[in-house]
């Protein structure tokens, strides 16, 4: 493979790794490149503005420089660029929300994440899109929030890093509401729902596999619907994800599918890859297959 020549930047200036951005600079100009376009924000979401001015720049590589909700909004302006799908996306897993580097075996290395991006394999990754919106990681809705507050206490305890299940969505909502969810296009759950989740890979917090089968490159997103209520329920749910395959549990529905339409008593708000976005009654998630090209590093992952 041929060395990248012009290499963008866009880097979450908040977010620390190794030596910093310093570092990154130097690991870059130390791989020989004759232009480099560099952009910093204060926060992810001024980020997509700075990509559309990298890609503008026609990049042989875009290094992300974030957490996940930084490269989540990177890979959002990607996939929406015409020809972004075909610019090589390096994730430099700075901050501690790394979940899709993870998943694409991208370590918590500085120097081992910029060698991945300028020497690893290209591979191309499924998006989610929700209402109009990318996500690589997952999409969440619901919650119990009363119980949710027990997590950050006595429950936590109990449950110890499965309570990250709870917190890591962490905008709440009061009841369980009434969902009912079509698969494309054919009606598949209507019932109290206490979470709707939409994983495009299988590790989706705390280290916990939520959706044991999940591929980010097979063409489909794999649905949870979670029907437990109650810390009892939560505990033996928690506990099967932990030890086991999550859709033995006995309150946890599971589906793959194309597309995911969700309809909701009264509005919530959701989340894409942890960041936290308006509430709102109707939910639309489809899979964008092959929407983004990540640098990863062999072996092939899966
Ligand atoms: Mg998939």
């Amino acid at each position: 493979m041929r060395n990248p020549r012009k290499v963008a930047v866009v880097a979450h200036r908040r977010k620390t790794l190794g030596g910093g951005l310093d570092e990154l600079r130097r690991l870059i100009t130390d791989e020989g490149v004759d232009e480099l376009v560099w952009h910093e924000v204060p926060k992810s979401r001024k980020a997509p503005k700075q990509v559309r001015k990298a890609l503008a720049a026609e990049p042989d590589l875009l290094l992300v420089w974030g957490g996940d909700g930084m490269v989540q909004r990177c890979l959002d302006t990607v996939a929406r660029s015409k020809g972004g799908a075909k610019v090589p996306v390096g994730i430099i897993p700075a901050g501690t929300a790394n979940l899709l580097a993870t998943n694409l075996g991208v370590p918590h290395d500085l120097g081992e994440a910029v060698r991945i991006a300028f020497h690893g394999r290209r591979h191309q990754l499924d998006l989610g899109v929700l209402n109009g919106e990318h996500f690589a990681v997952m999409a969440g809705i619901g919650f119990d929030g009363a119980m949710i507050q027990d997590a950050d206490g006595k429950l936590k305890d109990r449950l110890g890093k499965l309570s990250y299940v709870y917190t890591g969505l962490r905008h709440l909502n009061g009841e369980a509401p009434k969902a009912t969810i079509k698969v494309d296009g054919t009606p598949w759950f209507a019932d109290d729902a206490s979470c709707v989740l939409v994983g495009n890979v299988s590790t989706v917090t705390g280290g916990i596999k939520a959706f044991d089968d999940a591929k980010p490159d097979d063409g489909w997103l794999d649905v949870g619907v979670a029907t437990a209520r109650g810390v009892t329920q939560w505990a033996r749910t928690m506990g099967r994800m932990a030890v086991g395959r999550s859709e033995d549990s006995p309150f946890v529905h599971m589906t793959r599918a194309r597309r995911i339409d969700v309809k909701l008593k009264k509005p919530l708000m959701y989340e894409l890859d942890g960041g936290a976005r308006e509430a709102v009654k109707k939910i639309r998630v489809e899979i964008a297959p092959a929407a983004v090209k990540v640098c990863v590093p062999e072996p092939p992952i899966g």
